[in-house]
């Protein structure tokens, strides 16, 4: 499955490329390397990429911490150019050339930016160009904004149509405890019902491995891996670890893909953000649970929120329970005279593996 992967997004965190003084060029070296090498092999790939902040403090030489979002948000514009100039310089060793590709939640959120952004990525590609992917910190607000780059890896990973997403950490992979100060914590290999792996194991200590902690990593991983991507998560330091993973090594943690969502229903899901919650009555969530019938106005016996046409909602059952996500066909305010809520193609039913 890995060996034949011909287009791979790699994803590499903050604190992988921190180094003594201002970015880690050692390890952006050995990562350019790798890529080329892949490049080498036929092999497309996307590099999501953090750092820019982190770039941007380095470079303006701050130490105060933490910083406010529109201070991040400064310091990423700062941060980004240079941020690009190490890769620039990096994959030139190579022949190689870079494009940068800056994205926020609504991008992704909008089936035609969604197709844009596609299409860039395709004419990189021809051009044989390696696509740098950041979040567009600088003007990404917080409704905007996807927030951490593991979600942005797994987005661009169903954007791109990847075969393989590698998420590359500080950790060799996912452990069931924090290995460092639990000696007999074990590497989880293979993870097949990731719910399952959150709920047993305790993320909460092994936090220190990025922005958004393992626990963020390994939902993200998920999302990818409903759309039938497989997902590594791999220490980005170990030796030629693109390669070899590539080289159908078992390094680190495989998230394995498993039933496909529809790009429709990953949107709806993943990208889309809920705008209110619509409380449904038994007969209805029978309906939608059979999967073969749309919500008509009538079964919504309450709704919280304020939505309009063609936003996504959250459907619950009376007594709380999440029955899934939807796109309505109709306002709050229209509720009570349409006679169609959510048709069944713009509904994703949150069955207990999703
Ligand atoms: N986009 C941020 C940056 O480049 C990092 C977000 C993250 O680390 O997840 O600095």
């Amino acid at each position: 499955m890995l060996r034949k992967a011909k287009r791979v997004v790699v994803k590499v965190g903050s604190q992988l490329l921190a180094g003594e003084d201002g970015l880690n060029r050692e390890f952006i070296d050995s990562l350019t390397r790798q890529i080329a090498s892949l490049r080498g092999k036929g092999v497309e790939v996307v590099l999501v990429s953090s750092g820019a902040v982190l770039a941007g403090i380095k470079a303006l030489k701050l130490r105060r911490k933490p910083f406010s979002l529109s201070e991040k948000q400064a310091l990423s514009a700062v941060g980004q150019p240079y941020l690009m100039a190490e890769y620039r310089e990096s994959f030139k060793r190579f022949n190689l050339k870079v494009g940068q590709v800056l994205l926020t939640a609504e991008d992704l959120r909008s089936k035609e930016r969604f197709h844009n952004a596609k299409n860039t990525f395709n004419a990189l590609f021809k051009l044989g160009v390696i696509p740098v992917v950041n979040e567009n910190d600088t003007l990404s607000t917080e409704e905007i904004r996807i927030g951490d780059n593991d979600n942005l890896s797994a987005h661009v990973s169903v954007l791109v149509d990847a075969d393989l997403l590698v998420i590359l950490t500080t950790s060799p992979g996912v452990f069931d405890k924090n290995p460092e100060n639990n000696p007999d914590a074990k590497l989880i290999p293979v993870i097949e019902d990731v719910r399952e792996i959150l709920e047993s194991c305790d993320f909460s200590t092994q936090t220190r491995f990025g922005t958004g902690g393992m626990a963020t990593k390994i939902e993200a991983a998920a999302k990818a891996a409903k759309k039938g991507i497989p997902v590594i998560i791999a220490g980005g330091r170990e030796e030629r670890v693109l390669e070899r993973i590539l080289n159908g090594e078992r390094l680190g943690t495989l998230v394995m893909p498993c039933k496909k969502l529809k790009a429709k229903g990953y949107r709806i899901l993943y990208l889309m953000k809920p705008k209110g919650k619509l409380f449904i009555d038994q007969g209805a969530e029978e309906a939608l649970v059979k999967g073969e019938k749309s919500l008509l106005s009538r079964g919504v016996k309450r709704c919280e929120g304020e939505f309009k046409k063609g936003d996504a909602v959250e459907v619950f059952s009376l007594n709380g329970k999440l029955v899934g996500k939807g796109i309505v066909r109709c306002s709050k305010e229209e509720l009570s005279t349409s006679k169609l809520c959510i048709h069944r193609d713009d509904f994703v039913l949150l069955r207990e593996d999703i």
